[in-house]
């Protein structure tokens, strides 16, 4: 069984780059009948509060990237890192230093001022435990001084490390806490974790990790690093490109379904495909797909699969959107009946919006109450001539059948009979009915609000 997971440390936010990395995570496991889990690698205490941990749990939620199982604490293993640094060292693979941080310096000085490499190498690699002191001691893997370490990479292919410039890594501090590349390594191998999709930050940690896999005799997971995100400009992601958190995405009102096609598409393809939905993106999901330079963050094609998604999203799941775009950037939350109205008005906003604000706010005539408050450019629209036509035209719809073909017929025939085109009624009546002046179509807006309303905003309007 395929078995993927994500590792986030807790940092605060849930970037964008741990959000994609998450998804391919997801998608792989998702097509293939496999699992997808999820460990908060907390061991930096400092910074790993509650809260920078929920920030991943909101950020994955949000997404909707749902993991199996519970997500797993890596400080709460630290025993059975302790446990197999110890085993690596009952197998030989692994040894007792006892060298202090000045004497390492001691050591690198000397091999800088010999013009030698820096590497450190530990006198004690060779002691036997009969010549060792009784002090304090790191554990540190025994690795291969000579030849080469080679990781088959899904994305990178072959990449070879050169034994001789990789140290005897620490795997256990002389606190008898782990370090990150031994914790990483037995979690994956007892966690089962079969692809290790990440960022391609980790790659040089890899070749140190497989030293470790090879040491212990494990199987190594499928390698796939991914470049990481860029900038519009092609520099490494950060602050000034704009969002780098996921939850900004959420606060701007992208959809999360969007979110996910649009990161599915940074740095992964399926021939010409941009537009698409789970399903699909589960069902074409693979790392050959994967390419192998960084992808660009470009907000008008974010922008543009926005669009796309809320397009053909149903009206009450658009709704319930909306409810969580309220809810994310704690803005009150709409009522049963404003819910319904906006459910109804829904057909004539999506076809154009490109965030769920965007939508909220040409549905904004669906929603509000009278008076209507009206913006200047729509309140000059209602000079004394259009309000004498608004007043006809309230007594003609007192009437008619309450279809978009009769009101056509009936604004038409008002805006002839005063010799104007239909254009020039229109100005008045979205100012009379939304207060607005850019608004969907006049009929649209009647017929979700009805008659009644109508009749009272265009009387207001006209008064
Ligand atoms: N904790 C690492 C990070 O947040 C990920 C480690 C891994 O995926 O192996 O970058």
């Amino acid at each position: 069984q395929i078995v993927t997971r994500i590792a986030p440390s807790p940092t605060g936010i849930m970037h964008i780059g741990t959000a994609r990395t998450a998804l391919f995570n997801w998608l792989y496991a998702r097509g293939r009948g496999g699992k997808f889990l999820l460990r908060i690698e907390d061991t930096d205490r400092a910074r790993s509060t509650p809260e920078a941990t929920e920030a991943i749990l909101d950020g994955m939620r949000w997404l909707g990237l749902d993991w199996d199982g519970d997500a797993v604490s890596q400080f709460e293993r630290a025993p059975r890192h302790a446990e197999v640094a110890r085993e690596m060292l009952a197998r030989g693979h692994a040894y007792k230093c006892y060298s202090t941080q000045d004497e390492i310096e001691a050591f690198r000085e000397a091999a800088r001022a010999e013009g030698r490499s820096t590497l450190f190498l530990s006198p004690w690699r060779d002691v036997p435990e009969a010549g060792h002191p009784d002090a304090p001691f790191v554990i540190r893997l025994k690795a291969p001084r000579t030849g080469e370490t080679v990781i088959e990479d899904a994305v990178q292919g072959t990449v070879t490390f050169r034994n001789d410039q990789l140290d005897d890594m620490v795997m256990l501090r002389s606190d008898g806490t782990p370090t990150y590349m031994l914790a990483v390594v037995v979690d994956d191998h007892d966690m089962g974790v079969t692809h290790a999709i990440r960022g391609d930050d980790h790659l040089n940690n890899a070749a140190r990790q497989a030293q470790i896999y090879r040491a212990m005799g494990w199987a190594e997971p499928v390698w796939a690093h991914i470049p990481l995100i860029h900038g519009p400009d092609g520099k490494k992601l950060s602050k000034r490109h704009g969002a780098t958190g996921v939850m900004e995405y959420a606060e701007m009102g992208i959809p999360a379904a969007a979110m996910r096609n649009y990161l599915a598409r940074l740095g992964w393809s399926h021939g010409d495909d941009e537009l698409f939905t789970d399903a699909q993106a589960i069902d074409w999901f693979d790392l050959s797909g994967i390419g192998r330079s960084p992808a660009r963050l470009d907000m008008k094609k974010l922008e543009n699969v926005a669009g796309w998604h809320i397009a053909r999203m149903g009206d009450a799941e658009l709704v319930a959107e909306i409810g969580s775009w309220l809810a994310v950037t704690g803005r009150p939350l709409l009522s049963q009946a404003q819910q319904d109205v906006l459910a109804a008005a829904m057909y004539c906003l999506k076809d154009r919006a490109k965030s769920l604000p965007d939508l909220l706010e040409k549905g904004q005539f669906a929603l509000a109450s009278r008076p209507l408050e009206m913006e200047p450019p729509a309140a000059a629209q209602l000079d004394p001539v259009s309000r004498g036509i608004l007043r006809e035209l309230t007594a003609q719809l007192q009437n008619v059948s309450w279809d978009r073909d009769t009101l056509e017929a009936t604004l038409t025939r008002a805006a002839e009979a005063h010799g104007l085109k239909f254009g020039k009624l229109a100005g008045p009546l979205r100012a009379a009915l939304a207060g607005r002046s850019v608004t969907p179509s006049v009929f649209d807006m009647m017929l979700v609000i009805g008659r009644e309303e109508t009749l009272a905003r265009l009387t207001d309007a006209a008064s």
